[in-house]
């Protein structure tokens, strides 16, 4: 890769600096970036691994046919190393909340409406999560990104009601394009112990929620029960956008 290539595949990754083959401060800090978020020395040398690192990145998002889903802002999704998409919802109104806007990196209305969480996604890195990061999931933030839905105010498991707002059809199925997203720009695959709901936390990577049963039911199809059953579902929709 010469100079120029390197700097046309940070760009793609959404680093800001100008395709000039010219290997000046703006690329050297964006080279530091990548490196740090891939876990690689942070000299800003594009040596041989940089450059596979890049390479694999360019190959991973140009693969065959692969439509872009493309529901999230570039600037959303931050160079950072990240593990896993963690679904949630906020137990909250229809509505983001300031105080919702803290816990979650990305949330999805009532309407469908995506809102930005006040804290980046790089901030929850898998090198350590760092001050002010979004606090989602009990003793498992580092490397997390946290999406959440706002919906199910004063909802109860068991007997379950859905509480005063209800999770829509609509957020339900914004969710998807947003994970892949995710997925693709942080070369997440879909497994169940990569893309997985807070109630899946618990069983499937062995770190104890004190009860969290988000997402184990949707409000508008009572036929879906449990956690597995509603991760799988959107692990499901998900993969078939990659
Ligand atoms: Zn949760």
């Amino acid at each position: 890769m010469n100079t120029r290539e390197v700097q046309a595949a940070l760009v793609a990754l959404g680093y800001s600096l100008v395709v000039d083959g010219v290997m000046g401060p703006r690329t050297k800090t964006a080279v530091q970036a990548f490196q740090r978020g891939r876990g690689l020395a942070t000299d800003g040398i594009v040596g041989p691994l940089t450059i596979a690192a890049l390479q694999e990145t360019e190959a991973a998002k140009s693969g065959a046919g692969q439509p872009l889903a493309g529901v999230l802002p570039a600037d959303w999704m931050p160079a950072a190393r990240m593990n896993r998409v963690i679904v949630h919802w906020t137990a909250g109104v229809h509505r983001a909340s300031g105080l919702d806007r803290t816990h979650y990196h990305i949330l999805i209305e009532g309407d469908g409406h995506l809102v930005r969480g006040s804290s980046s996604i790089a901030l929850n890195d898998a090198g350590g999560a760092k001050k002010g990061y979004a606090a989602q999931t009990l003793n498992c933030n580092t490397g997390s990104i946290g999406v959440s839905l706002c919906c199910m105010a004063g909802a109860t498991e068991s007997p379950f009601n859905a509480g005063s707002a209800p999770m829509t059809r609509v957020q339900w199925e914004a969710l998807p394009a947003v994970l892949a997203d995710l997925c693709r720009r942080y070369s997440i695959s879909v497994t169940p112990q990569t893309v997985l709901s807070h109630a899946e936390v618990q069983s499937t990577l062995g770190i104890a929620q004190r009860g969290k049963w988000d997402i184990s039911r949707l409000a508008f199809d009572p036929s879906v029960v449990g956690a597995k059953a509603s991760g799988d579902l959107f692990r499901a929709a998900t993969a078939k956008l990659l």
